[in-house]
């Protein structure tokens, strides 16, 4: 995703939002950009952090460590953060980081050392009334509590709340590890309701965080996992899968596929599969105007980010197919950062099951909020989604008087 199609589609949501020219301009400009270049051992580092939108609170986003990170696609993320945090009614802003690095050519020292390093070249944009990172692409809770440290020794106060996804010994939130696939489950089941479907099988590709914790939240729910993928291959069996003995292959051999029982299927078969549910959890832009056209499915929940292609978007509207889009249905792991940050500065810690509780009642009426508004049906779900968000957006912009 580059920021020109951000650009694209903002210019085409336009007329549908009836945005005026003074709202697409500052929906389409970042508030700060903050660039760096970190070095480790003699070798330099590009790093970025975006702050989109602020209007409706401090800025969120994670930060991607990965050789592919540049400026345009940092601000890309930083624009859809704002909008995932709007449709899940938490009170933050957008924003996004990263390091253009391999994370694989470094030691644990050295990426510890340039963890440090990229909080000591942003700490002052950073805080947790300021701009609250999370872990992202090869960045994990470890790195986490490395940025905590290296910020609470620069302020020399602590402030558990300046960064998000952190161990559970540092401040971090029970639910946070399952967040974003239970966050997709409870819009789904909302969803299954307003369609009346009584069907129950599953397929998921990407069995990692998202995908492996929604094949065990929908198995103990009773829905039937028929499919499954990682990026070596998937795994079919029409009877359904038990998730459990899966999981323990996976994480035995490193792939779903090595899993003795069930058809081996390649990524592409997979996503065509005639189920009920289809759930991409692993790459951006897998359904394209190439297979849009074969994909049997009744509701694709969108785990990762920008699983569908705008082409392929419309293809799928036309063929009836529910597309809950990927700023809604995997907005569960923001709002449990959102969770962790309550619990920080209050410095009151929450049972799973208050997390649990909380997460539901914001998922659920997040999907309300925007099925209510959709319900006339002019465009599609995903158009209503955005829309919702960035009317949010601009309507704290306008009590501020910005525009
Ligand atoms: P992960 O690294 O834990 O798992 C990714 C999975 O995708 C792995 O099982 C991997 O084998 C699989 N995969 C990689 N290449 C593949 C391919 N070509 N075909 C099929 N599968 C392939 O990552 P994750 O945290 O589960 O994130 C997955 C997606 O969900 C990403 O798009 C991410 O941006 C999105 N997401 C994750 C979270 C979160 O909290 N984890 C939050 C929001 C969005």
């Amino acid at each position: 995703m580059t920021f020109d199609h951000v650009q694209h589609f903002i210019r085409k949501i336009a007329p549908l939002a009836n945005l005026s020219a003074a709202e697409i301009k500052l929906l389409e400009t970042p508030i700060h950009i903050h660039k760096a270049e970190l070095t480790v051992n003699g070798k330099k580092y590009p790093a970025y952090r975006v702050q989109f939108n602020n209007s409706r609170g401090p800025y969120k986003g994670g930060i991607r460590f990965h050789p592919e990170v540049d400026e345009d696609e940092v601000k890309s993320l930083a624009f859809w953060m704002s909008l995932k945090t709007a449709v899940a009614d938490i009170p933050l802003g957008g924003g996004k980081g990263g390091i253009t690095v391999d994370p694989k050519s470094l030691s644990e020292k050295e990426m510890q050392e340039l963890s440090r390093a990229y909080v000591r070249a942003f700490a002052d944009h950073l805080g947790s009334k300021i701009d609250i990172p999370a872990p992202d692409v090869y960045t994990n809770g470890q790195i986490m509590a490395w940025m905590l440290d290296e910020y609470e020794k620069k302020v020399g106060h602590h402030d558990p709340g300046m960064i998000t996804g952190k161990p559970l010994e540092l401040g971090g939130s029970l639910v946070r590890d399952i967040a974003t696939a239970l966050g997709g489950v409870y819009v789904l089941e909302e969803a299954i309701k307003k369609l009346k479907l009584k069907g129950k099988s599953v397929v998921i590709q990407g069995f990692g965080n998202a995908g492996m914790n929604v094949a065990k939240l929908l198995s103990d729910r009773g829905f039937s996992i028929i499919a499954v993928s990682d990026s070596k291959g998937g795994i079919y069996a029409q009877q359904g899968l038990p998730v459990d003995e899966v999981v323990t292959i996976k994480e035995k051999t490193g792939s779903v596929q090595n899993y003795h029982s069930g058809k081996k299927i390649s990524n592409e078969e997979l996503l065509t599969l005639t189920c009920d549910i289809l759930i991409p959890s692993a790459l951006s832009s897998v359904i394209t105007e190439k297979n849009a056209d074969k994909i049997n499915a009744r509701i694709i929940l969108e785990l990762a980010n920008g699983p569908t292609t705008p082409t392929a978007d419309e293809i799928l509207h036309r063929k009836k197919i529910l597309v809950l889009p990927d700023i809604l249905a995997n907005a569960g792991g923001v709002t449990v950062s959102y969770f962790e940050w309550v619990q920080n500065r209050t410095n009151y810690y929450w049972t799973a099951q208050e997390v649990e509780t909380r997460l539901k009642e914001k998922m659920v009426t997040a999907f309300h909020k925007v099925w209510d508004s959709f319900r006339d049906r002019q465009y599609d779900f995903r158009t209503a989604t955005y829309i919702h968000a960035l009317h949010k957006i601009l309507t704290t912009e306008k009590i501020r008087g910005r525009i």
